[in-house]
């Protein structure tokens, strides 16, 4: 028989002080011991392969433990010896998954009327403990309400919304949180040292994000990367293993919707596609890189990314190629679009579609500041130069906008009187009408300092805008 061990077993924390992340469920546990306040059911509720089985081991290891030190199991004596090879007769694990009916929990129920063989204590560690069916909780309550003195239950799920409120209420609850990246990734380069494994930046940042917040997967990809590349695991032999896209594509992708190059981001796409990438993940992959442009965009930090220091440079640096507002239009058709991506039957077509969208998105859209500077420039050059045109213009651009731009103490216009609504005639027949003004100023020419060109401006504004004073005269 191999000895070969998955990393995730060979490398499973023995003591608390070896869990990963989770010091709030650890230290609180290790009070517990200490302070010898022992509940009889804790609940561990989180994500999977964060941790939860092993915590209920080493708590378990403890409690029965010999020698223990400071809240911590010794690992040396009989007790924590059989619990580490899982053969200690007063622990039971069972896994509600699979045993998840009434004769499971009876067996509980059965074996809950006994002594401890060895140790103080007799543990039912429970995994999934959601999976039970009614009856099965029925009975598990029954237990829970009046426990033996020496009886501890540890349950654990990944759904404890689903575990009836009864239950719940007799526990002392502990919610694990998935774990951050780069601990995980300080896991993944504490085992390669330990197994004497060469492995670069990237890919420790590349099989740390594939875990996804949970260390068992992590440390499964790690195991085949191991397997695939030996003793020296190099980004560019691990990336064309697990067959993901380089993220230097999405640098590409992000290039080519920039200069809003339609042609040649099809062409490109098509090529990956022919590579046979999983297009979820390639989608996934361009959100989550025009969330991080975005993240660096805004923070200018990129020490926010999940990304090894290479990256957040080029992070960096991209980041200057777009707004803000572009980046959030990008990513709001984006997210529009994720679901029915998930759920199309022609996820290719879907895609090409989305990428002509992303690469026109933002030639079509002027950002609003732009078209304020834009106006603030024309108005600046139309005061300046005395140029009637563009004070045309001026005046075009500002018609639907409620205050007249030019009636500033700096220039040769004032305000005069407040009315918002009043009466004109109709310049046709002469009869009134009612004309709503949307600007409370008034323009009036101040003759000293006005010139001929300026005076043309001040017609045209008065025109648009001077009816109070029509009526006033
Ligand atoms: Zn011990």
């Amino acid at each position: 028989m191999s000895n070969y061990k998955v990393s995730a077993r060979k490398y499973r924390p023995q003591s608390f002080s070896e869990v990963t992340s989770q010091e709030f469920v650890t230290q609180t546990m290790k009070n517990a011991i200490i302070s010898g306040k022992i509940a009889h059911s804790y609940l561990l509720s989180g994500p999977r392969g964060v941790g939860k089985t092993t915590i209920a081991r080493i708590f378990a290891k403890a409690l029965n433990c010999a020698d223990l030190k400071k809240g911590e199991p010794c690992n040396k004596c009989n007790s924590c010896e059989e619990i580490t090879n899982g053969i200690h007769p007063d622990v039971f694990e069972l896994d509600a998954a699979s045993n998840r009916g009434i004769d499971d929990v009876r067996a509980v129920q059965d074996a809950a009327k006994f002594f401890p063989i060895k140790g103080k204590f007799k543990f039912f560690i429970v995994d999934e403990v959601h999976m039970l069916t009614q009856q099965a909780f029925n009975a598990l309550l029954k237990i829970l309400e009046e426990p033996p003195s020496y009886l501890i239950f540890i349950l654990a799920t990944t759904n404890p919304e689903k575990i009836p409120a009864t239950i719940v209420s007799r526990c002392q609850r502990f919610p694990l949180q998935r774990i951050k990246i780069n601990e995980i990734s300080a896991k993944v380069i504490e085992i390669a040292k330990e197994e004497k494994i060469k492995i670069d930046d990237e890919s420790v940042f590349l099989i740390s994000k594939l875990g996804d917040g949970a260390l068992r997967d992590a440390l499964g990809v790690f195991d085949m990367a191991v397997s695939f590349c030996g003793d020296n695991i190099k980004y560019s032999e691990l990336k064309s293993f697990l067959n993901i896209p380089d993220k230097d594509i999405y640098f590409d992708i992000s290039g080519f919707i920039r200069s809003s190059d339609l042609k040649n981001i099809l062409i490109y796409f098509n090529e990956l596609e022919d590579k046979g990438f999983d297009l979820q993940t390639f989608f996934n992959g361009i959100t989550e890189h025009f969330r991080d442009l975005l993240i660096v965009s805004t923070t200018s930090n990129p020490n926010l990314l999940d990304e090894s220091d290479s990256f957040r440079e080029k992070y960096s640096a991209e980041s200057k190629n777009f707004t803000a507002d572009q980046l959030q239009r990008l990513l709001k058709v984006l997210f529009e679009a994720e679901n029915r991506f998930r759920f199309s039957s022609n996820q290719k077509i879907l895609f090409e579609a989305l990428l002509a969208e992303l690469c026109t998105l933002n030639r079509d859209v002027k950002d609003l500041s732009d078209l304020i500077s834009e106006v603030t420039s024309l108005k600046k050059k139309s005061l300046i130069q005395n140029d009637a045109e563009s004070a045309e213009i001026v005046i075009d651009k500002f018609t639907p906008v409620s205050d007249i731009p030019v009636s500033s103490s700096e220039n040769s216009f004032s305000k005069k009187n407040d009315s918002a609504e009043s009466e004109i005639p109709d310049s046709k027949n002469g009869k009134p009408e009612a004309h709503k003004v949307k600007s409370k100023s008034v323009v009036k020419k101040n003759s000293d300092k006005t010139t001929v060109k300026e005076t043309i401006i001040i017609e045209k504004l008065k025109e648009l805008f001077d009816v109070v004073e029509y009526k006033t005269d």
